[in-house]
């Protein structure tokens, strides 16, 4: 009997049947990865007529007692004498497995996001209510101030803000490089966009969930002791997140994935054509919009001078770009975010006077995104070239 532990939804009753994707050896296939092939293992056979037929060898042994995501059961599946159909080609399973789990890595992304969405708005609404200490501009006489006149309260709430819509602007960007890298008419133009969705994939897994991580602690904390109780909810927003930088690969694989594979492929340099794209289009002629590329440019700078660092310890310093490899993640993250920032401050100030409210609040919250989250990417940039030594020759006892 074989078993596979941590199987979402690995069985519940809300369908008449299951059918589980599985990679396998076929009896005469080659070992190592080139003779791992896919196979549809369904709960039940399926009758000729299409019909529900007997159980198949497929049982779930446990359900995993889980901190969070708490409505989807994680089940431990047996495999027992199960019937298998072999979908796609013989031996080649690895490669339809990532077509699939290229697809999870973006939605894991995306549910980091609809997550910290989920935790801002609430935070928004509980600042606008909580009564709590008096602002520095006060004008309630002796009586408290709503939460939100705080300063660290609206730095807090601006933060998530900015990231999030940030993290959107760039999913739309990215859901149309997808399609042009699928439909597209022109192979060259097809490919090109199907780099950059390569390339920005372990991004935005791991960077919207790891920001989902600290938008759901930050949400927490404007709840004060509310946030760690049961009572409103913050918590268990917080403990959903948890799992997003851990399942489709963790965080720290996505990362090694970037950083080893993801920059340069048979295509050629797509990092340096990511960073040619980005300054193409930001070359604008707007005035109002130029302090927001300056900073831009200043980060792009450290992106292609820490671009330059990885290549070249990639020669010779294998655990230097191991241990660098989250930071520039990270950086990346925050520049394509700038991209995706800028595009939308375009848009606003050429739409400006047919929505004003909408648009005065896109810049503004720009403002804060380009002056108080961006700059992290120069300590990201710092730290991570100071290298690895210190942290290999120390030893653990
Ligand atoms: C709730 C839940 C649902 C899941 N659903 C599914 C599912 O439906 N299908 C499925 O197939 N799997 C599923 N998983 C499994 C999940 O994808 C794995 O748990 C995850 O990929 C991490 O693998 P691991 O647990 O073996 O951790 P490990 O690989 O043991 O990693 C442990 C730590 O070591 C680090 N690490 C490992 N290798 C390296 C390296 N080379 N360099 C640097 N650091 C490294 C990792 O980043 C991590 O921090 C689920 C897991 C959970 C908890």
């Amino acid at each position: 009997m074989d078993k596979k532990i941590f199987i979402t939804s690995g069985d519940h009753d809300l369908t008449e049947n299951i059918i589980h994707l599985v990679i396998a050896r076929a009896s005469d296939s080659p070992s190592g990865t080139k003779g791992i092939s896919l196979f549809l293992v369904p709960k039940f056979i399926v009758n000729e007529d299409g019909s529900i037929g007997q159980r198949n060898g497929v049982s779930t042994g446990s359900i995993e007692s889980k901190m969070g995501i708490k409505g989807s059961a994680t089940c431990v599946l047996n495999f027992d004498n199960a019937i298998g159909y072999m979908i796609g080609p013989k031996n080649k399973g690895l490669n339809s497995m990532f077509t699939m789990m290229n697809l999870e890595r973006i939605v894991v992304g995306i549910q980091g996001l609809g997550i910290s969405e989920t935790a801002y708005q609430n935070s928004l609404a509980y600042a606008k209510e909580r009564k709590q200490g008096k602002s520095n501009n006060s004008k309630s006489g002796d009586g408290a101030d709503f939460i939100i006149d705080h300063a660290d309260i609206r730095k807090s709430l601006l933060n998530m803000k900015s990231i999030i819509e940030g993290e959107r602007a760039l999913c739309f960007w990215l859901s149309q490089q997808t399609e042009v890298s699928l439909y597209h008419k022109d192979e060259k133009i097809r490919k090109d966009a199907s780099d950059i969705v390569s390339l920005m994939t372990p991004v935005v897994k791991s960077f919207f969930s790891d920001m989902g991580m600290e938008i759901t602690s930050d949400a927490m904390q404007i709840f004060g002791g509310y946030g760690y109780t049961k009572d409103q909810g913050i918590e268990q927003l917080y403990r959903d997140n948890r799992i997003t930088p851990i399942y489709e690969g963790t965080n720290s694989i996505q990362a090694i994935d970037l950083v080893f594979r993801k920059l340069i492929n048979k295509n050629g340099n797509i990092i340096d054509k990511y960073i040619s794209l980005i300054k193409k289009e930001t070359h604008i002629n707007e005035e109002k919009i130029k302090p927001f590329v300056e900073k831009l440019n200043k980060n792009l700078e450290i992106l292609v001078s820490f671009t330059n660092w990885i290549k070249e310890k990639m020669e010779n310093s294998k655990d230097d770009v191991s241990a660098a490899c989250n930071d520039y993640l990270k950086v990346l993250g925050l520049v394509a975010i700038s991209h995706s920032w800028i595009k939308v401050l375009e848009v606003s100030f050429i739409d400006y006077e047919k929505n004003k409210q909408f648009y005065e609040e896109k810049i503004q919250t720009a403002n804060f995104f380009f002056n108080r989250v961006l700059p992290r990417v120069e300590s990201y940039y710092l730290t991570a070239t100071s290298g690895s030594k210190y942290i290999m020759d120390f030893k653990f006892n």
